[in-house]
């Protein structure tokens, strides 16, 4: 059992001893259930306490039981809440660290909770794309009220054990301490020994909102920020059912709720994603084990767009960082807009001036190499330009202490010519931040083939500080990110092409749930990259064919929002995209060109063509030893790329899809007269699958 049973001074204390949170698989379930039990019929037992070994009360399920018949199994987490309530003696959960899910749908059926500040409570099932299963959405209005409940069911935040002892009115948390938890317990045990009737949360009554209309303005806000998610929608409808029910009807609407959506296709894409997460940190031949470096001290070369916001990124986590820039003025620039960002966020009160100040205070700014020569880890982030970049390489190899490491966030060049500048290319490293490099989760990681162990297991490490998602790619054009998305963007010009519009393009891709349609990303991100990259990469491969229509707009001036004017016109001031006539004559001049004739393009068609490509270059990346796992490709595109997180990334899309359907639709697009046949040529990975019955994922 998973769970340590030991009776001090009259109360038994429960355990749970399940590592590494103390998840609630069967056998810690069947050790809390026997542990009331054995409290019961011990006559010279008053009382029981709850409390999790280690780190935390407990994380809820076990994840590790996940989607197996274990998860299930007797005593099931229904059967074990019953039997806390039912309990002849008190029982008292003790919590520290962090309460979530089952966790806290267990301490509810507590009769009293007592938690230490600072513990991290939450029911976070809504990410899973799941409702609570086992209570929680009843009985935590019972002892919240139906706002804060209603706030926590549907977001999934971890609310602070300090803030909710605050909230007026609440029946959660029956006292907050600080200090030796255990022995508060045992102290509060004693003191509620004799308490009888024993106080439930089954006895608690929910007070309706006084707003007849709160729950559907609830829908609809949630309609707006989780847009298109199912399982948000359902908590309201099981909050609202805990006003309009009794306890055990509530529970069994709940139950009805959660067996409909554990088998949903958005609970299958979240919860891949939750597991595409965890394994994206694993690489296959980097053991646990490996011994870091440590990284106490970060020095970032270049100021400039990404080099401010990867500066944010340690600044944040507490790493002091040493900028070095060329010219005072670009010091001055890129201080400037890293301080206007922090003050964005004190005016927001998203930060307070004293975290302001004390993450300021860990920024150094230099114009010169000898101030940086002690960093632990320094990432170079100047301008895309080989040759600049190997200058800044071998005078970081002459003068940085032995062992740092030497990163770069290049987009596109060669990691493996960058670490090959200098006479210690094992130690160096791509780190490709996203723009917004503050904000955004994804850090692609380029492994050279001289890239050490330790540096891959210090880089991985690196990134879980600073917050970010890191994904390992080998070395190729484009990495895993933009060389997928390279191959959407030039389906998106061919879809066009054949008669589809801008703006329907852009419409289906955000139907399907983008955040935003290629023609957008191109306008906001600027077209003259892409042109750019088109001019190179078409003179290198002149046997690849690709639509001239983004040439033609940028021929014309129209890079984007940045002059106003790109796939779609823009007046000023105003980013609202409105279609313009000069971008139709364009397509249509290149379509005519070509000899080609509009055709009517279902938004059907649109989408898979978008997304199926993108697979089957994912296919291709794999196939290559680019990436280890599909999930590593999806975690990509849920992370960096707006894809949406409940059709759980590309890859996965085209599993739930079916890869011989995949193949079939591919057939008929390589039927397209706007096609050589080449493009829609199944990568070999891809028909291997197929012809197995087998799936990416
Ligand atoms: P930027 O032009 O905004 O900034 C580059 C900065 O580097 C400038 O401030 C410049 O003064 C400084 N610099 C140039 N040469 C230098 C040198 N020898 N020593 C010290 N400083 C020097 O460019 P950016 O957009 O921040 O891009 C920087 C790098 O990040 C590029 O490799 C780019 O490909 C990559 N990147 C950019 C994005 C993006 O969206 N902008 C995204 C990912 C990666």
């Amino acid at each position: 059992m998973s769970t340590t049973y030991q009776v001090t001074d009259g109360v038994a204390v429960i355990t749970l001893a399940n590592p590494p949170v103390n998840g609630l698989g069967q056998s810690t379930r069947a050790g809390v259930v026997d542990g009331i039990q054995k409290a019961n019929a011990d006559a010279g037992v008053q009382a029981v306490v709850i409390i999790g070994g280690g780190k935390v009360f407990c994380g809820g399920a076990d994840i590790k039981e996940f989607g197996s018949p274990k998860a299930f199994a007797e005593p099931n987490l229904h059967v074990t809440i019953e039997v806390l309530e039912q309990s002849a003696k008190p029982v008292i959960a003790a919590i520290h660290g962090v309460v979530m899910g089952g966790g806290l749908e267990l301490a509810l059926g507590c009769h009293y909770r007592v938690a230490v500040s600072g513990a991290q409570i939450a029911l976070p099932e809504v990410n899973i794309g799941l409702v609570p299963g086992a209570g929680g959405t009843q009985r935590l209005p019972r002892v919240l009220g139906v706002d804060m409940a209603l706030q926590m069911i549907t977001t999934g935040v971890s609310v602070p054990s300090d803030k909710l002892a605050k909230a007026p009115g609440q029946k959660l948390l029956d006292k907050v301490v600080v200090g030796d938890l255990l022995q508060a317990a045992l102290a509060f045990a004693q003191d509620v020994a004799a308490v009888r009737p024993l106080p439930s949360v089954r006895n608690l009554s929910v007070t309706a909102p006084v707003d007849p209309e709160a729950f559907n303005k609830a829908r609809a806000d949630l309609a707006k920020t989780r847009k298109n998610l199912q399982a948000p929608q359902r908590c309201v409808d099981c909050v609202e059912a805990a006003t309009k029910l009794d306890l055990d009807a509530g529970i069994a609407f709940e139950r009805e709720v959660f067996d409909k959506l554990v088998t949903s296709e958005q609970a299958q894409a979240l919860r891949h994603a939750f597991f595409a997460e965890r394994a994206a940190s694993k690489i296959p031949d980097v053991p646990d084990s490996t011994v870091t470096r440590p990284i106490n001290k970060v020095a970032v070369i270049g100021a400039g767009t990404m080099g401010g916001g990867i500066t944010m990124c340690f600044l944040n986590a507490g790493i002091p960082v040493t900028m070095l820039e060329m010219k005072q003025e670009a010091i001055d620039r890129g201080v400037a807009i890293i301080r206007k960002n922090y003050e964005a966020q004190v005016a927001k009160g998203k930060l307070t001036q004293d975290k302001y100040e004390q993450r300021m205070s860990l920024l150094t700014m230099t114009l010169s190499y000898d101030d940086i020569t002690q960093a632990d880890m320094v990432i170079e982030a100047v301008f895309e330009d080989l040759g600049v970049k190997s200058q800044v390489f071998a005078k970081l190899d002459a003068v940085m202490k032995p062992g740092a490491i030497l990163a770069s966030n290049t987009s596109t060049l060669d990691v493996d010519k960058i670490a090959e500048v200098t006479s210690r290319p094992g130690d160096v490293v791509g780190l490709h931040f996203f723009s917004p490099a503050n904000v955004m989760r994804l850090l692609e990681v380029v492994r050279s083939k001289h890239t050490a162990k330790d540096v891959m297991a210090t880089v991985m490490q690196v990134a879980k500080k600073i917050k970010k998602v890191a994904v390992v790619s080998g070395v190729c054009d484009g990495f895993i990110g933009n060389r997928m998305f390279e191959q959407y963007v030039r389906q998106g010009f061919f879809l066009v092409e054949e008669g589809a519009t801008v703006q329907q393009v852009d419409k289906a891709a955000e139907a399907f749930g983008f955040a935003m349609g290629p023609f957008r990303v191109g306008d906001l991100a600027g077209n003259d990259i892409g042109f750019a990259i088109r001019k190179r990469r078409y003179v290198e491969k002149p046997d690849v064919m690709y639509s001239k229509v983004g040439d033609a707009i940028c021929e014309l001036g129209r890079f984007g929002q940045k002059v106003g004017k790109g796939w779609y016109d823009y007046e000023v001031g105003k980013r609202e995209p409105v279609p313009s006539a000069e971008v139709q004559g364009c397509i249509d001049k290149v379509r005519a060109a070509k000899g080609l004739t509009a055709r009517t393009i279902s938004d059907e068609e649109i989408v898979n063509r978008l997304v199926l490509s993108m697979v089957n270059e994912g296919a291709m990346i794999l196939q290559e030893g680019i990436a280890s796992k599909a999930s590593d490709l999806d975690m990509v595109y849920l992370t960096g790329y707006g894809f949406p997180v409940y059709r759980g990334g590309p890859m996965l899309y085209a599993d739930m899809m079916g890869l011989t359907k995949v193949m079939a639709l591919m057939k008929t697009f390589q039927q397209n007269p706007n096609d050589d046949g080449k493009f829609w040529e199944p990568a070999p990975l891809l028909a291997k699958l197929a012809a197995e019955g087998k799936t990416f994922c």
